[in-house]
């Protein structure tokens, strides 16, 4: 934390371009002065208020005052290297707590995976940032703060923003989706919003809600295996909220919004794999407007879980797209990573 930096101060990053005005104009100076501070949170990446040159320093000084110090909301602590392509970065939070962020770069393009909790309540099998449940949910400006962080990293706006980071970001709805809404507002980030893809484990009261909001986010939902049983062996959060529930949410959803789902599904050898799941995986899928993600397991030490053969998965793929489901396969290998959400999604935005 900052010196004279108050734990209940609030970051820059969390407010709106609306927001931005009220505190400036209650700092005593005129509205347009947002869009200077603007251009310098999102345009110039500003690190310090003292960094906003064309901005009266009363007012700088006076937000400073107001709010976080622009680095303090995130600051780098460490960037990691991985797999020769994926670069991770760890932010320190002013709590002392530590989150990540992953930039993948494919071909002409990169993509920014983000977190949305310290830790998860969630506790999926094959992930490793549930082990220990979830110590806090992250402000909007810390979310949004990531983004920026990657900008200054890759020296330009990222292209695509994935929430497949650290946590289940339907257990931070409001937080999230105003979030992405910055990071798609052009005084924000200018992102599109069909470049942002929020991501669930299953929340069935989160996709409810998004399909109330109007917006053009995508949505993904980690399905990973056809029937109850199978999916509950998984993912507890299917005993909350059962596959029939979910897949009944998905339906209104893509009624209500005529957007497409994204279900990613992670073959695993003699688990999920075999010709009787691809079965039931269609059946399930009939009539739904939706593209499926296979990925091969990439083994993991807190899953048990083996990687499926190279065949079963082509076996797999070609049987989905044989009965009309839109169907990808990432074929290279994964990242030699931790297991969490980023690991096991993110390779599919890997292509
Ligand atoms: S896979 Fe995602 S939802 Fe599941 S425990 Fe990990 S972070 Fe949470």
């Amino acid at each position: 934390m900052g010196a004279g930096e108050s734990p209940m101060m609030d970051s820059a990053y969390s407010l709106t371009p609306e927001e931005i005005a009220a505190a400036v104009e209650a700092c005593g100076e005129k509205p347009w002065r947002a869009a200077q501070v603007c251009q310098w949170l999102y345009g110039g990446r500003a690190e310090r208020w003292d960094a906003m040159t064309n901005v009266p320093a009363a007012l700088r000084q006076a937000m400073a005052g107001r709010l976080r110090d622009l680095d303090g909301t995130a600051r780098v602590r460490e960037v990691a290297a991985e797999g020769g392509a994926t670069t991770k970065l760890l932010l320190g939070l002013h709590d002392g707590e530590m989150i990540e962020t992953v930039i993948i770069p494919a071909r002409d393009r990169n993509t920014v995976c983000v977190s949305s909790q310290v830790g998860c309540a969630f506790r999926c099998a094959f992930c490793a940032s549930g082990l220990h449940g979830v110590a806090r949910s992250l402000s909007c400006g810390e979310i949004v703060a990531q983004v920026v962080r990657a900008a200054q990293r890759i020296g330009r706006r990222p292209d695509n923003v994935v929430f497949m980071g650290i946590g289940e970001p339907f257990a931070n709805y409001d937080a999230v989706l105003k979030a992405a809404r910055l990071m798609n507002d052009p005084r924000g980030l200018g992102i599109g919003a069909r470049k942002i893809t929020i991501s669930t484990c299953g929340v069935v009261p989160g996709i409810e809600r998004l399909a109330d909001e109007g917006t053009q986010f995508e949505l993904s939902v980690s399905l990973h295996a056809p029937t109850q049983a199978l999916r509950e062996k998984l993912m507890p959060v299917a005993s909350q909220w059962s596959l029939d529930a979910l897949m009944a949410a998905c339906r209104d959803y893509t009624a209500q919004t005529n957007r497409i789902i994204t279900f990613e599904y992670t073959l695993v050898a003699g688990f999920n794999d075999r010709p009787e799941h691809a079965r039931l995986l269609v059946a399930l899928l009939r009539g739904l407007k939706c593209r499926v993600n296979l990925i091969p397991l990439n083994p993991v030490k807190e899953f048990a879980g083996e990687a499926p053969d190279p065949r079963d998965c082509e076996d797999f793929l070609a049987f989905l797209e044989r009965h009309g489901v839109n169907t990808t396969l990432r074929r290279s290998k994964g990242r030699g990573v931790n297991a969490s959400c980023g690991q096991l999604r993110l390779r599919a935005f890997q292509r």
